[in-house]
């Protein structure tokens, strides 16, 4: 160890200059980004809609832009200038973006890259800012040096002659984030969701395994600036820290109950914003700061990506609800009849379970997706940051939440709830009111449930007013997609959450999801195939459970094991499906040619008891709920 080094550890224990600590901006400063002479101060309201840059020597702010979303990914560059992307919905739901650069000197803003659909990101290199497209790449000047950035489950760093290496680090992620190189060039620090905070070398060896730590900024080459999150298992609650490489300081520098979040580190000051107020705040360390090298005022370039891929495909990004089976999962002990045994409903496996299911049914109509766990592990239970940043990093269309629903008290209801960011009926986002309407007006076509209420969509800082001014849904927070929340049904209804302990149930809410989304983006007559789903009941047997609210139909007790064959129009067998033993009833066929069908209900002893004409319509589900008596005799057949 040298010297210099023992003079730094040295410095580091002696910990913070907390009497440097002073406010900023007052409010509505979220995601804040100081420049390298730490002379100006970027950031933007909790909706996205501006972005605002503060001269800090003046106090002047100015609005650099004020449309199309350009808020919380914005940078200002080493060159002094800020780079920023705005988002703009077409008709058809795709979302293109533009990359645009604004010149403090001026005060003029230019586009810097055309619309394009899929991710845009602004990134910091060693000489300059890289705009990072999927079909074109904008560099600030021609040698910008190295940088690197992360795609999904990939680390992709790119050297200074513009060569680029993509790394797996970590196995087992659900995603890498934040990814910077350090000031000297030679680290890499990333985020991988799940996993937390790590340094790699530029081969992608790993040097240092930091914790749950969140948003990482170099505060110079051993030192690391990250946050941590309410919610987050080791470290419970939203503050800063200061962290080291080598693992020996690791220390939070925010007082526990401030709410400090999104980090960002230059000119040896550590700005942040305070959790829902976005008061901005700026600490000075004890440290010396990073050297970082000059970066010249150049002329852009643009680059056309050769392997850019040919055609806008709608890209969905899914957010199965929670994970494992701790913490903030929601477990329901069931008494089945049909097993005479208990069995444990927890929200975030059915949750998995539609995810999965809703997944392969858009890949399988030719969407894109990306989602945030694809296991059901305690792990797999991400920072409500992660999640954000998961869909911001995968460019997507939408935003895609599943969850179920529940009063939290002894009343008993059961209906489709979209909740979106925003007030009712003004989403934040635009476009997200009519995915939640297009999703929740297919939920509640479903005839397997039994709806106490219509569907509704609604905005969360209207439903969620009592959680403060515009603070809604952690998931949507700092989400600028197009997006919702799906609280398809009420698992703390009893019949409702039989049917969910049912894979078959899960599928067909997704591919209700699914047709929500088809008509989001103006694809519905687009797919070709259907659905038949039903439920089978005792026409003439009542549940007795005596402490259990039950509604219309729920009140007939299902017939577990029930045989349904079912013949297309040539008389052919189809499919067969049985009935399981955990009291819902619930049969689906799924990817079914349009026709004319004859669905066969047997019970018992392979005897037939009713046949059914089924008309299979085009990207639709048809339903059929049967019943069955128990004095009833079978058909000949
Ligand atoms: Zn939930």
């Amino acid at each position: 160890m040298t010297i210099l080094a023992l003079w730094v550890l040295g410095a580091a224990a002696a910990g913070v200059n907390q009497g440097s600590v002073k406010t900023l901006v007052d409010s509505c400063g979220f995601f804040p980004q100081l420049s390298a002479d730490g002379q100006w101060l970027l950031y933007s309201p909790t909706d996205a809609t501006s972005l605002m840059l503060k001269n800090l020597s003046t106090g002047q702010v100015t609005t650099v832009a004020d449309k199309n979303y350009p808020g919380f990914d914005a940078i200002i560059g080493g060159d002094g200038k800020v780079y920023y992307v705005t988002q703009q919905r077409k008709k058809n739901g795709l979302v293109y973006r533009t990359a645009h650069c604004y010149d403090p000197s001026t005060g003029k803003s230019q586009v810097v890259l055309k619309p394009q659909h899929g991710r845009v990101q602004p990134l910091h290199a060693s000489y300059g800012v890289v705009i990072n497209g999927e079909r074109q790449v904008y560099r600030s000047g021609n040698s910008v040096g190295a940088y690197c950035y992360t795609r999904g489950t990939s680390l992709v760093v790119v050297d200074a002659t513009g060569n680029s290496r993509t790394l797996e680090p970590v196995k087992r992620s659900n995603g890498y984030l934040w990814a910077s190189l350090s000031p000297d060039g030679k680290k890499i620090l990333f985020e991988a969701a799940s996993r937390g905070l790590f340094v790699c070398d530029l081969n992608g060896r790993i040097i240092g395994n930091l914790g749950e730590f969140l948003m990482p900024s170099w505060y110079n080459d051993e030192y690391i600036i990250a946050m941590s999150n309410a919610g987050n298992t080791r470290t419970n609650g939203s503050r800063i820290w200061l962290l080291s490489v080598d693992g020996e300081t690791c220390k939070p520098i925010t007082p526990k109950d401030e709410r400090a979040v999104q980090p960002m580190v230059a000119d040896g000051k550590v700005v942040y914003t305070v959790q829902y107020s976005g008061e901005v705040k700026q600490m000075e360390l004890d440290i010396a700061p990073a050297v970082l090298p000059t970066v010249p005022r150049d002329k852009g370039v643009v680059e056309k990506l050769k392997n850019a891929p040919k055609k806008d495909i709608p890209r969905v990004f899914i957010n199965p609800g929670h994970g494992g089976h701790d913490s903030d999962d929601r477990h329901v002990p069931t008494w089945v009849i049909g097993v005479q045994d208990t069995m444990h409903y927890y929200e975030s496996n059915s949750n998995l379970t539609k995810g999965l299911a809703l997944e392969e049914i858009l890949r399988d109509k030719g969407y894109e997706t990306a989602m945030s766990r694809h296991t059901n592990t305690t792990e797999d239970d991400l920072d409500l940051f992660e999640i954000v940043s998961l869909a911001a990093n995968s460019g997507a269309d939408i935003f895609f939440s599943i969850h179920s629903n529940a009063t939290g008290i002894a009343k008993r209801v059961n209906f489709p709830l979209g909740l979106y960011r925003g007030w009712d009926g003004q989403p934040a986002v635009e476009g997200s009111l009519q995915l939640s309407n297009a999703v929740m007006k297919h939920a509640a076509t479903n005839k397997l449930a039994v709806w106490t209420h219509e569907e509704r969509s609604r905005g969360d800082w209207s439903f969620y007013t009592n959680w403060g001014y515009r603070v809604g849904l952690g998931v949507l927070r700092y989400n600028k997609l197009p997006g919702m929340l799906s609280e398809g049904s009420f698992h703390d209804y009893l019949p409702e959450r039989e049917r969910l302990l049912n894979d078959s149930y899960c599928w067909l809410e997704a591919w209700n999801q699914s047709l929500g989304i088809d008509d989001y983006f103006s694809l519905s007559k687009k797919f070709k195939k259907g659905v038949i789903a039903g439920t089978v009941r005792w026409e003439d047997l009542t549940r007795q459970d005596n402490d259990t609210i039950l509604f219309g139909d729920d009140e007939l007790r299902t017939v577990n094991g029930a045989l349904l064959r079912l013949y297309n129009s040539r008389g052919a067998l189809n499919r067969i499906f049985t009935t399981d033993d955990l009291d819902n009833g619930v049969f689906v066929f799924t990817n079914l040619p349009p026709d004319k069908y004859k669905l066969e209900l047997y019970y018992g002893d392979n005897k037939l008891y009713n046949t059914v004409k089924v008309n299979v319509k085009r990207n639709q589900t048809s339903y059929k709920n049967l019943m069955l008596r128990q004095d009833q005799k079978p058909k000949k057949h």
